[in-house]
């Protein structure tokens, strides 16, 4: 298995990217960033393991100040995954049973799980065909007099349409929970300036699952807000619903970001303005070479100036698929489908009353998008070798 998701290759390619540059091409390289920045991450660590503050301790404070200060919201609580940190925020706005959750057929099943998890019913939209993230003029025709709250999520790192959305929540209403979970540091340059997501509705979600662009060595999460009110209640939530020890004052859970987690995601998170940098200018460079091939539709990013994508992954669409997933593959080119089975066609959602054909770009797009190794170690050499592979099975 890939890092963030599934991978058609026969099994994990071995990484020896000082050897083997050209030849092999993971999806992420996690050994490559870690060697990058091992005395710090190290030092970090042994740093928790001195003051042995393994719970909420010294380092989780000192990232969630960090983290809150870089994205530009006022408050941060770190919580135990992305998926926590969707559902603390949900319940933090008061989502329940009986309640429905506006979200984009295409996303990552976290997202929609969230809103289970609250006891309310998601309730999906399909795809906008240039910027695969929800398609806003088809929200309205969604909302019903149940629906609380619209779950936007910045998916592949490309910063939903966050001013129609919020003009649309307003009109009805409705919470906006950002899921941040694959855009950690991408900007929005929207009708209030230039934003980093996560600072744009009223609470939003990070993963930092390893191999998302910031990343921590286990699980992790964080909620973003500005509202004290909202802060207070995911603090609460995450932390067994106490604000002073042993005094509950609702039903919360044990949510918590580790503390050596923590300490390793301070470091990275120095780094994170400069990896996407990194990544976008892979994509560019992958553009470039891609571009002109009539079986290749390469992701839209310089068509709107309203936006910076970070690319946590970059998705092309393709005709022939499954053919050239096993060309790359026998390339040593490891390769990745996200998302291959639609959300409202996987049996876990059955109950939701979806069929095929209730969201035809979804739907088409999962048979055609293939998304190429991207990461910001990701070698000159070793992007050359994923055009020429591609642009060699079809013949050009
Ligand atoms: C990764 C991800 C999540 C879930 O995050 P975890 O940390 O794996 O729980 C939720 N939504 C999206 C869009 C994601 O990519």
């Amino acid at each position: 298995m890939s890092i963030t998701g599934s991978s058609a290759c026969k099994g994990d390619v071995e990484v020896k990217t000082t050897e083997t540059e050209k030849s092999k091409v993971p999806f992420v390289d996690l050994k490559a960033q870690y060697a990058e920045i091992k005395e710090e991450v190290d030092g970090g660590i042994k740093g928790v393991l001195d003051r042995c503050d393994f719970i909420l301790g010294e380092s989780v404070k000192a990232f969630e100040k960090e983290f809150a200060a870089y994205c530009g919201a006022q408050y941060c609580v770190g919580v135990a995954s992305g998926t926590e940190a969707l559902h603390l925020s949900l319940k933090a706005v008061g989502i329940k049973e009986g309640d429905e959750v506006i979200t984009q057929a295409n996303t990552f099943i976290a997202t929609l799980l969230a809103v289970s998890y609250t006891g309310a019913a998601p309730v999906l939209v399909d795809i906008d065909p240039e910027t695969y993230n929800i398609d806003t003029n088809k929200i309205e025709a969604a909302i019903t007099g149940q629906t609380k709250a619209i779950v936007p999520v910045h998916l592949y790192g490309r910063p939903a349409a966050m001013d129609e959305i919020r003009d649309i929540a307003a009109r009805h209403k409705l919470f906006v929970v950002e899921d941040a979970c694959q855009a950690h540091g991408a900007y929005y340059y929207g009708d209030s300036g230039a934003q980093r997501v996560g600072t744009l509705g009223d609470i939003a979600a990070f993963s930092f699952y390893p191999g998302k662009n910031l990343g921590a060595y286990g699980d992790g999460g964080a909620v973003i807000t500005d509202s004290n009110e909202i802060f207070e209640q995911v603090r609460m939530l995450r932390d067994y619903g106490q604000k002073v020890k042993y005094h509950h004052v609702m039903k919360g859970y044990n949510s918590r970001l580790d503390t050596i987690q923590a300490a390793v995601l301070s470091v990275k998170l120095r780094y994170l303005d400069r990896w996407n940098e990194l990544r976008a200018a892979h994509a560019k460079r992958y553009a470039e070479s891609l571009s002109g091939v009539p079986e290749i539709a390469l992701p839209d990013f310089n068509a709107s100036k309203k936006l910076s994508h970070v690319f946590h992954l970059f998705v092309i669409r393709v005709r022939n698929r499954a053919g050239l997933m096993e060309h790359l593959c026998d390339e040593g080119i490891t390769t990745g489908i996200h998302y291959p089975v639609p959300n409202h066609l996987q049996k876990a959602f059955i109950d939701l009353g979806y069929k095929a054909g209730s969201f035809p770009m979804t739907e088409k797009y999962a048979d055609e998008i293939l998304s190429l190794p991207m990461f910001p170690e990701l070698k000159y050499g070793q992007m050359k070798h994923v055009a020429e592979t591609i642009k060699g099975f079809y013949g050009k």
